[in-house]
């Protein structure tokens, strides 16, 4: 199997658009990826064929959602390699998956003097639910330091692990620097001193395979809209052994096994985690989205990424009064940068009028700004329908800019 960009691209109609009197340059995709004709004929499909509630039928079209519903389960399971479909639990999206671990693992297993060890570079979403949590129960949230060029600090990582971190939770790729962490090594450390190890998949799950076993961490948490499926859903994967042990994070219906006024008891995994209605559209999307994925040469997916933030790296190097922010050796996806005398929300709007979307601001991730003395940046991100072109045309955007601004 090859790589056919042009081929690739044309599976994704809302690339061929123009905006603002320019063709559409995509490089927000750190926010959200595009969805190929795939993904979007699958959602309409189901609401034109099957559209029905889940696990309560007693007729065809619940029987027909139900069981697509539940394929969608199997393709992530064989996505991420996880041992059962027990061990992948539908969430709202990453944030919903953090969340789930905070207030129920957390609230489970927590108490005063624990800590829990985050990087500097996290997410929002991977900070307050920690600190939400920390005034509860006592636990001291911890973040782990990051070194200029927008790496993990791994001997302080090393310093802060003892008996009293029993948590680290760390962004496997940060959305605001692109740096990819050495999850490997954090995990195996972190397992030497007892503690569970959560992850942040948001930005990393479409770029290259994942494979929950060998990894061996505890939670897993991404987002369908991030890997070319929809909106308003995502996972949580989790170990079976924790998630049996894990009290209900929401309460409802079809987490239950039966309801009465004296007690309730709960359902088994993964519905145990699933009150309500499910998104049954956006699940069957997923498993559209990781067929989609699937159909591809992911090695060559890989290189032809690489090529193309490879090549903007070494442009934005080479561009007058531009600084990267974030520097890392192993890198995916994203790259923030500042221009001198230009404000970022400048940049951006100056850009959009060439096309050309990028995302302007903290990136959701205020402390690695204020840990590089910024209030924001400008940010490309990187998707497998991107080309050399669209690096090109960014730089064209900002000499543009430039005129206008200084
Ligand atoms: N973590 C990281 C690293 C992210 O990039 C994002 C999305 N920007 C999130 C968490 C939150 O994802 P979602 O909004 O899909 O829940």
């Amino acid at each position: 199997m090859s790589f056919d960009v042009d081929a690739l691209r044309a599976q994704f109609p809302i690339l061929d658009q123009q905006v603002n009197g320019k063709p559409l340059v995509y490089l927000d995709n750190g926010a959200t990826t595009h969805k190929p004709n795939a993904v979007i004929d699958a959602i309409a499909g189901y609401y034109r064929h099957d559209n029905s509630n889940v696990h309560r039928g007693a007729h065809t079209l619940s029987d027909r959602a139900t069981a697509r519903f539940e394929q969608a389960r199997e393709s992530v399971r064989g996505f991420i390699n996880a041992r059962s479909t027990d061990e992948v639990i539908w969430t709202k999206g990453t944030t919903e998956a953090i969340n789930l671990v905070a207030f129920s693992w957390g609230r489970d297993n927590l108490k005063q003097g624990d800590r829990v060890l985050v990087s500097g570079m996290e997410h929002h979403a991977n900070i307050v639910p920690w600190q939400i949590l920390s005034a509860q129960t006592g636990a001291e949230l911890v973040p782990i330091p990051v070194d200029d060029r927008g790496q993990l600090d791994m001997a302080a990582f090393t310093d802060l692990l003892d008996e009293r971190v029993k948590l680290v939770s760390i962004v496997h790729v940060s959305n605001a620097l692109g740096t990819v962490n050495p999850v490997e090594a954090i995990i195996e450390k972190a397992h030497a001193v007892g503690a569970k190890v959560m992850i942040d998949g948001a930005q990393a799950v479409a770029h290259w395979p994942l494979d929950m076993q060998a990894l061996d961490c505890d939670f897993y948490a991404f987002s369908a809209h991030k890997m070319y499926g929809p909106m308003g859903i995502g996972v949580l994967y989790g170990k079976r052994e924790l998630l049996e042990a894990m009290p209900p994070f929401m309460g409802g219906g079809e987490m239950i096994e039966t309801v009465s006024f004296e007690g309730t008891t709960y359902n088994t995994l993964p519905f145990k985690f699933e009150p309500g209605t499910p998104n049954v559209a956006g699940a069957i999307g997923t498993g559209a989205a990781i067929k989609f994925i699937n159909s591809l040469d992911r090695d060559a997916v890989a290189a032809h990424e690489a090529d193309v933030l490879n090549y903007a790296v070494s442009r934005a190097k080479d561009y007058p009064g531009l600084t990267l922010v974030g520097d890392a050796d192993h890198r995916a996806g994203v790259m923030g940068f500042v221009l001198e005398g230009a404000h970022p929300a400048d940049l951006g709007m100056l850009l959009d009028q060439q096309g050309v979307a990028v995302r302007t601001g903290n990136h959701c991730a205020m402390p690695i700004m204020t840990r590089f003395g910024l209030t924001g940046t400008v940010r490309a991100s990187f998707a497998l329908y991107n080309t050399r072109a669209d690096v090109d045309a960014l730089f064209a955007g900002l000499d543009k800019a430039k005129t206008f601004l200084m």
